[in-house]
């Protein structure tokens, strides 16, 4: 399988050539269809597998073919990661595939000052990356509107229940749209995690690498 047979765009297949992919990784040839039609999808994948890719490049298109805009303070595509360093590695890797087109991507992470964030929220984004607990607080502070997030992405669900993140992760499953796509990803599968993708997921297909 190459990467001109999973139903990308050119501008996508453009900025995979420019990152020097030259073929599709497992998780990419079996999720990128699935997300482009719209499914959503339960993943079982490790770090270093090209889930980011797996995601970030359908979403990316599925947003430029939505063609909205986003409103003040509002998100349209919600990423969620258990740590900063991840945050920053889903948002540096994303930059890199929309260079060529009009979206624009923020990562919020805790540790840092807020007031910044608040800033930058403040226009609207159409990629929000974020861990879940800097998240809830720019919610209460009522910085950002995540009604009209239409994608939600949960990447490595397992290690944000470990670390804790399990009611932040409820609260801001109903802060989301009711009608939307969502994709859970995680290294392993305890029955926490089917719990929580039976009540995220509607519908999902299972891909497994
Ligand atoms: P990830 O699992 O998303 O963190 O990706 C791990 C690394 O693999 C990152 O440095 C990606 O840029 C790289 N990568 C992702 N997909 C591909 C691909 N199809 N070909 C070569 N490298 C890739």
């Amino acid at each position: 399988t190459d990467f001109q047979s999973l139903g990308l765009s050119d501008g996508m297949l453009s900025a995979v050539a420019d990152n020097g992919y030259d073929e599709p990784t497992p998780i990419q040839q079996k999720a990128i269809p699935l997300i482009l039609e719209g499914r959503d999808l339960m993943g079982l994948a490790q770090t270093g597998t090209g889930k980011t890719a797996a995601f970030g490049l359908p979403l990316i298109d599925s947003l430029l073919a939505d063609n909205q805009r986003a409103r003040p303070k509002g998100a349209r595509a919600l990423i969620l990661a258990p740590t900063r360093e991840l945050v920053n590695q889903i948002a540096k890797n994303l930059i890199s595939f929309l260079r060529n087109t009009p979206l624009r991507v923020t990562a919020v992470v805790g540790g840092v000052s807020i007031n910044g964030q608040v800033k930058r929220l403040s226009k609207g984004t159409d990629i929000l990356v974020a861990t879940p607990g800097r998240l809830l607080d720019l919610v209460d502070r009522q910085a950002v509107d995540l009604k009209s997030a239409s994608y939600l992405v949960l990447d490595e669900a397992d290690q944000m229940l470990d670390l804790g993140f399990i009611h932040a992760l409820r609260r801001i499953s109903g802060l989301v749209a009711k009608d939307r796509q969502t994709m859970l990803f995680s290294a392993t599968m305890p029955k926490q995690i089917n719990e929580l993708a039976q009540s995220y997921l509607r519908n999902p297909e299972r891909v497994e690498v």
